[in-house]
């Protein structure tokens, strides 16, 4: 299928109301077009949903998209349902529909009406569903957070593993594409090679946050009255501080409020009600922290974060990246800060130990070079920029300058007996 510029335009404008592409979705859009298999790795927020859904709008046929969340797909399809006024634009196919809402879904898609079909990888393996769908014209299978097809990703499904002899079993030149946010070589490799589709076509977009500041501080005994410093001076902006245990939230959200801090806590150890009016509560300002799990975040999108705190240092450089990514959404200013001390790290390695070793391996292997970037003295842009094979020059990038270890080099074996405290 061949598209002109002006066609493409028009069809964005047309189907979602927006003016341009953001970054590199033209180019996908026209690879997905083109029939090739087709790989995407753009940071959260870069706009991936839009490079399959504005294909599947504009060719014959039904797209199939894996996705993993069923909140997630459910999102998707009332988004695109309320964009074109259309009910049977978008469907999702799980096991909570009954048996008259999985016959419409079927007559829909038959009827050319359905151009995107979100199913769970649960509900693809289904022999009654392949069936059904070997029978129907399919666009293109695309499969977002394709990460969870790795063991070396952050979200490892085994579900995702089965997926490629699925595809064949619906059709045999059904083009895929393979989304995500994870951007390091050997996830993408994973995939890749997982999907079958060595020579796709590759679109990477650039990882770097230039209005994110990344510092990390040795911890000390002092680090609740570090961390209370440090929102006082930043006094009415709104932060998340990210602690490993519910535990330590508790605690440390009281700390704070004690401290005249405006803060609540989050974890999923609170009730439905609690956290989410501690959510709309932090969105509408009407607290300025968030003390908080990893279990907050997901889908959190508020535009002006101006701090993220780690309280304790992530298990790997991808949740590090993931959760300070959280800081800054707008452009405007974000400040990371870690505190780090190689106790955490055992602590994280006990943690593991229940695991199987192929996992307790993995694991590791994350938390190393997590510890590498917390005793680096190198740029701390530079070093996850690495870690997402990506070459950056301090000197030339963007944020060049944006981080503890350029603005006030130190030398190394300070940070690491720093580190020991
Ligand atoms: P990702 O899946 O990569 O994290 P999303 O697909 O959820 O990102 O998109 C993030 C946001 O960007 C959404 O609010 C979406 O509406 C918006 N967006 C996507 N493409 C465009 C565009 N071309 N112009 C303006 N906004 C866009
Ligand atoms: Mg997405």
């Amino acid at each position: 299928m061949s598209v002109d510029k002006t066609d493409l335009q028009a069809s964005l404008k047309q189907y979602f109301g927006f003016g341009a592409f953001k970054g590199l979705q033209e180019s996908v859009v026209k690879s997905i077009l083109s029939g090739q298999h087709t790989f995407v790795i753009m940071p959260t927020g870069g706009g991936k949903s839009l490079c399959y859904q504005l294909p599947a709008l504009m060719q014959e046929g039904t797209a199939i998209v894996v996705s993993p969340l069923i909140a997630l797909m459910k999102n998707q399809v009332d988004a695109i349902r309320g964009l074109s006024n259309q009910e049977g634009i978008a469907h999702v196919l799980n096991s909570s529909l009954n048996k008259t809402e999985v016959k419409r879904v079927k007559e829909d898609i038959v009827n050319g009406v359905t151009k995107l079909l979100y199913v769970a990888p649960e509900s693809l393996t289904k022999d009654e569903n392949v069936e059904f769908l070997r029978t129907v014209k399919i666009s293109f299978l695309a499969i977002d957070e394709a990460h969870c097809i790795s063991e070396w990703g952050h979200d490892f499904r085994p579900e995702y593993r089965n997926l490629r002899s699925i595809i064949g079993r619906i059709g045999d030149n059904i083009p895929i594409i393979g989304l995500t946010a994870t951007a390091t070589p050997k996830v993408q490799e994973d995939i890749i090679k997982n999907l079958g589709i060595t020579g796709a076509n590759t679109f990477k977009a650039s990882f770097n946050r230039p209005n994110l500041y990344y510092e990390v501080r040795p911890k000390t005994k002092q680090v609740d009255a570090d961390i209370i410093r440090f929102i006082k001076q930043n006094e009415g902006k709104s932060g998340i501080v990210y602690c490993l245990s519910r535990k330590r939230v508790e605690e440390l959200a009281q700390v704070l409020q004690v401290n005249g801090i405006n803060a609540v806590p989050y974890h999923a150890g609170l009730d439905a009600k609690t956290r989410s009016s501690h959510q709309d509560k932090f969105l509408m300002e009407d607290v300025d922290v968030v003390v908080a799990t990893i279990a907050f975040g997901m889908g959190i999108d508020k535009p002006d974060v101006r701090f993220v705190i780690h309280h304790d240092i992530p298990k790997s450089i991808e949740s590090y990246y993931q959760e300070t990514g959280r800081a800054g959404r707008d452009g405007g200013e974000g400040h990371c800060l870690a505190f780090y001390s190689y106790k955490d790290i055992e602590k994280l390695e006990k943690f593991m130990s229940g695991k199987p070793v192929a996992e307790q391996e993995i694991g590791q292997a994350l938390l190393q070079e997590m510890v590498a970037f917390a005793e680096t003295s190198v740029s701390r842009r530079k070093f996850i920029l690495h870690y997402f094979g990506e070459e950056f020059d301090n000197e030339t990038g963007e944020g060049g300058d944006m981080d503890d270890n350029v603005r006030h080099p130190k030398k190394q074996h300070q940070a690491k007996d720093e580190a020991k405290l």
